[in-house]
């Protein structure tokens, strides 16, 4: 597909990205991949979650990528340590994760309890096993666009607005939030799509005009609604990750501590003037697992000198 979608104004609803129906395609594609290295090469793909804690969000969050990476033919390792768990109890993990064959990939999920200090353990882990893009080595090989374990949710979006738009060569991209985990590596992303990016943050003055002149928007931000419909240059591509938790729609339900998960643009308005848009929920949040998956089988292929197969949504 071409970018000649953009050139005309929304006249109706926007296409609904369905982020649901990528990711599961993405991890057929997977499947197969890891099926193809299983038979030629005798290589099984490894990815070991370290959980420290009881938080329940994390610990869903760890059980959803052990089950997802078993569906795919993969092997799954988590390690789930108490509370107090010491730095150097963790850091002895980590380096032991490192040294071991079986383990491609390993992902410390976050946050870590406070008496933890996250950067030390994130830049433990080997930037040849760092699936999650976290290291600052490979920060800078994406910043510098050499070949590098990219953050996931960024990835995510990468893949979408591929298959959403084809060439991005040339667009305006607009990045709201500068985070390290999505907004500074998705706008590395656009660049190397040749794009034309500009990155907003809190101190940025008049977003609404910064808006109405980006051809594609990655929202980051975690503002409920905060991106409003009449911001936006008709025909644009949008791409919401905001996940904010708000009061329920229905009065009483509200009442009762009900709660729905709206992203960072005010979807009823932007859906007129885009020309696509991801949802949430559905958008963007199935791609960030499934592109965990993606990364632990390239880290697999590169540490066995293996050229990794061609996966992709395109
Ligand atoms: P963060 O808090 O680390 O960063 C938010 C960024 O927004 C900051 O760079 C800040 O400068 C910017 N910002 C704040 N107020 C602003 C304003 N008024 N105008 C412009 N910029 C402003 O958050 P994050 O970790 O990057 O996450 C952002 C959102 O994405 C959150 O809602 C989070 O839950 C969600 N998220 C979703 C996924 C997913 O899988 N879908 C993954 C990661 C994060």
């Amino acid at each position: 597909m071409t970018n000649t979608a953009l050139q005309s104004p929304a006249l109706t609803a926007a296409r609904i990205i369905d982020g649901k129906a990528s990711a599961s395609i993405l991890r057929a594609r997977i499947k197969n991949a890891v099926e193809g290295l299983k038979e030629e090469h005798k290589l099984v793909p490894g990815l070991a979650v370290v959980l420290v804690g009881e938080d329940p969000a994390s610990a869903l969050y760890v059980r959803n990528k052990g089950e997802q990476t078993k569906e795919v033919g993969m092997n799954s390792f988590t390690h789930r340590l108490v509370e107090t768990t010491s730095q150097a109890d963790l850091t002895a993990l980590i380096d032991a994760l490192n040294e071991d064959p079986s383990v491609h990939g390993i992902l410390v999920q976050l946050p870590l309890p406070g008496h933890i200090d996250s950067d030390v353990v994130l830049s433990r882990v080997s930037p040849e096993k760092d699936v999650d893009g976290f290291h600052v080595v490979n920060a800078g090989r994406l910043a510098i666009g050499q070949p590098a374990l990219t953050p996931c949710t960024p990835l995510g979006c990468k893949l979408l607005l591929e298959q959403a738009i084809g060439s991005m060569r040339g667009l305006n991209a607009l990045v709201i939030g500068r985070s390290n985990i999505v907004g500074r590596p998705m706008a590395q992303l656009l660049l190397q799509a040749d794009c034309t990016v500009t990155i907003a943050h809190r101190y940025s003055r008049d977003l609404p005009e910064l808006c109405r002149r980006a051809d594609i928007i990655v929202a980051a931000v975690g503002r409920p609604e905060m991106i409003r419909g009449d911001w936006l240059k008709p025909g644009a591509v949008i791409i919401d990750v905001g996940i904010n938790r708000v009061p329920s729609k229905n009065p009483e339900a509200a009442k009762l501590g009900k709660t729905r998960v709206v992203g960072d643009v005010a979807f009823d308005e932007a859906v007129t003037q885009a020309s696509q848009i991801t949802p949430v929920p559905g958008g963007v949040g199935p791609m960030t697992i499934a592109c965990l998956l993606f990364n632990t089988v390239n880290a697999a292929c590169r540490i066995a000198g293996v050229t990794p197969p061609a996966i992709g949504l395109s």
